[in-house]
């Protein structure tokens, strides 16, 4: 993955917990300081805060966090999901999730029908994110990489748990 840094606070030049390398690229990404309890709206791009404004009456941000489900039990699809939530608390303030249709009952439904009514499903859930967070073995899975192709394409910004400084995505 290469060297990584963190994202300094643009007001109080304290460290973040949000983690960059080289190739990292943000767009009016809602950072959130702990030390500060404020959450700055950044840029970032070639290593450095390219742009940046605080917010000081920021309404909630909602999450929308696309997870592999294929392979999985219901039971390991919520666990892995409540770890996520628990680690993006630290990161963003008091954000919304948004409950996904994947994390209830997806395993049970088989066959190719199934699978593209959860991914038109899960394609409107992802309409109503401010922030798409992509954790897990995601690239392995064809939902999530429709997930992640819509985002890109439609400039919802992107975190990935690989630019966590968290336990959960090593
Ligand atoms: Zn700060």
């Amino acid at each position: 993955m290469g060297k990584q840094n963190y994202i300094h606070c643009p007001l109080c030049s304290r460290k973040t917990k949000v983690r960059y390398t080289a190739k990292t690229a943000l767009a009016n990404y809602p950072l959130w300081c702990s030390y500060c309890r404020e959450t700055i709206i950044v840029t970032f791009a070639d290593n450095e805060i390219k742009h940046w404004q605080a917010i000081t009456k920021l309404q909630p941000p909602k999450i929308y966090i696309s997870q592999p489900t294929e392979g999985k039990t219901t039971e390991e699809i919520k666990q892995q999901r409540n770890q996520a939530e628990t680690h993006l608390k630290d990161l963003y303030e008091n954000p919304i999730f948004i409950t996904s249709v994947r994390a209830f009952g997806f395993t049970e439904q088989v066959g190719k029908k199934a699978e593209v009514l959860y991914t038109a499903k899960s394609i409107e859930q992802l309409s109503q994110a401010d922030t798409a967070v992509f954790i897990e073995d995601w690239r392995n899975d064809r939902i999530c990489l429709v997930e992640y192709h819509v985002a890109r394409e439609f400039h919802i910004p992107l975190l990935f748990s690989d630019d966590f400084a968290l336990p959960w995505t090593t």
